[in-house]
């Protein structure tokens, strides 16, 4: 198996032969495709299956044919969030995401405890199209009007389970319930297709979401439940 087969855009195929990645690993061999068809998804997959590459990449691939965001458009907050359960997995994340979001000129933040908070809040008003973040540091940003997620509708939830654990179903409800709904925004989607499938998401909104977990207690399943929609299952 290799890269040429999966369906990214070349940059970032560029980017992951610089990086140095030779192959995909299982769960990236079966969750891009996925995700670039702009499906939700339910990983199951620990941490050194390489799982963070597997939600970054297709999540670039969907920034960066959106604008880069300007003084104005920074204002209506990042396009793509990633949620995880503690400050060392979220900076862990960025450091994946920042390995690859140079070659499409896409720029990230960490958004997390124990950093200085005034610089997170700069970063954030000057324009970041991805958003890495703790859930208690996030809604602690949202409730400070650091920013907002007016135009976010692509949403990773990282080690769910260990979110759940950790007693932040609360929060993560919270965080999700401010992501307006139609929030999909794509260059090659007409109106009727969005509509067609804002249709077929019922009650929910349309929005990417893609979840990872290692295990699957009954909290995760209901977070599942309310926020996916026709979620792919994969497991390795
Ligand atoms: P993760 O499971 O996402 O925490 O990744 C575990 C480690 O594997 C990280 O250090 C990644 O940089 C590395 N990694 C991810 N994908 C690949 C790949 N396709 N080839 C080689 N190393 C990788």
């Amino acid at each position: 198996r290799t890269w040429a087969e999966s369906p990214l855009p070349w940059e970032l195929l560029e980017a992951v032969r610089k990086v140095g990645y030779a192959k995909p690993t299982a769960i990236q061999m079966q969750a891009i495709p996925i995700a670039l068809e702009m499906r939700d998804c339910i990983g199951i997959a620990e941490t050194g299956s390489g799982k963070t590459a597997a939600f970054v990449l297709p999540m670039l691939t969907y920034v960066k044919q959106l604008p880069p965001l300007n003084d104005e458009t920074s204002q209506d907050g990042p396009y793509a969030l990633v949620l995880a359960p503690s400050r060392e997995l979220a900076l862990q994340i960025e450091e994946e995401t920042k390995k690859f979001a140079s070659f499409c000129q896409c720029r990230s933040v960490a958004v997390v405890g124990g950093r200085n908070a005034e610089s997170q809040a700069f970063e954030l008003r000057r324009g970041c199209e991805v958003v890495i973040g703790t859930p208690g540091r996030v809604k602690d940003c949202l409730e400070k009007s650091y920013t907002v997620l007016n135009q976010c509708a692509y949403l990773v939830l990282d080690e769910a389970d260990r979110m759940i654990d950790m007693g932040f179903e609360e929060i993560v409800n919270w965080i999700l319930d401010q992501i307006p709904s139609s929030n999909l925004k794509s260059e090659n989607e007409d109106q009727a297709t969005k509509e067609e499938l804002e249709a077929k998401a019922g009650h929910r909104k349309y929005r990417i979401t893609h979840m990872f977990s290692a295990t699957m207690p009954p909290a995760v399943e209901r977070l599942a439940r309310k926020y996916l929609r026709a979620p792919a299952y994969i497991s390795i």
